[in-house]
């Protein structure tokens, strides 16, 4: 499904992610954990092409538009005049194109993935004036609409309470047996254990990747966190890898 092959990725040729290797099955559920900088974001932005390695590929098994992701909250930019059903229907980008038509059954669509992350009666609302966990439930719809084969989250349960955070979680278990593959960025260790049977490792370079009760050992963490104390902002460039081709990182638009 996704392959990373030796996978490199740098900005100003400082390696965020170095020399990953590893392959996401299809179907499965993983949680990509780490320190702060290690290069979760860095990793699902890789996935999604939007930065471009310096070193190794990643190969993608779907085609891209079979891939959704959602951005870290703190990444999109709330101001943009949108209502909750337009967003949602945002979701349909990838069955209709620029100029195609929805379908009354798209339409369908839209409305019961509103329904289905609990915001019935929310449709005409802008979603500027939505609370954090509303606007989450409203991404999560559009998700939904699009039935994408593989779904990248980036801290989805960040600064949502605990019920925000059930009921999404149980969406995410829902993709998970539709037989879609989930790569989700997670703090919560507790959470990682219950909800989620693969977990990656990162700091940097990649510290474990497998079953997430031989991944969250005592001796992983430990490791991970050496790598992130080592960790000087003022290193030395990397002059191993490739020149850096990053693409400058536009603000994710609703
Ligand atoms: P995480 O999501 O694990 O917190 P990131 O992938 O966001 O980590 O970042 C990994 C490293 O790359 C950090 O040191 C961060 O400062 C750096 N970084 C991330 N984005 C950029 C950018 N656009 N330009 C320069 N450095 C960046
Ligand atoms: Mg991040």
């Amino acid at each position: 499904m996704v392959t990373l092959e030796n996978l490199t990725v740098s900005y100003r040729q400082h390696p965020a992610l170095h020399h990953i290797s590893g392959c996401f099955a299809p179907g499965s559920l993983t949680a990509v954990i780490g320190p702060n900088g290690s290069g979760k974001s860095t990793l699902l932005k890789s996935i999604m092409g939007m930065l471009q390695p310096a070193g190794g590929r990643v190969q993608l098994d779907p085609p891209r538009a079979r891939v959704a992701y959602l951005a870290q909250l703190t990444e999109i930019d709330r101001s943009f005049p949108m209502s909750v059903r337009d967003c949602v229907q945002l979701g349909c980008w990838s069955v209709v194109g620029a100029w195609g038509r929805v379908t009354p059954a798209l339409l369908l669509r839209v409305d019961a993935a509103i329904h289905q992350v609990g915001l019935e009666g929310f449709e005409n609302r802008a979603v500027g004036s939505l609370s954090s966990g509303q606007l989450q439930r409203v991404l999560f719809a559009r998700l939904m609409v699009q039935e994408a084969d593989l779904i990248l989250l980036d801290e989805p349960f960040n600064a949502m309470d605990s019920r925000t955070t059930a009921a999404l979680l149980a969406l995410v278990h829902l993709w998970h047996e539709q037989g879609r593959t989930v790569i989700a960025v997670l703090h919560d260790d507790a959470q990682v254990r219950e909800h989620f049977p693969q977990t990656l490792l990162l700091a940097r370079e990649l510290v474990a990747w497998g079953d997430t009760a031989q991944v969250l050992t005592e001796p992983c963490l430990q490791r991970a966190r050496a790598l992130a104390e080592a960790w000087d902002d003022n290193a030395d460039i990397c002059h191993t890898d490739e020149a850096p081709r990053t693409r400058p990182l536009a603000r994710q638009q609703l």
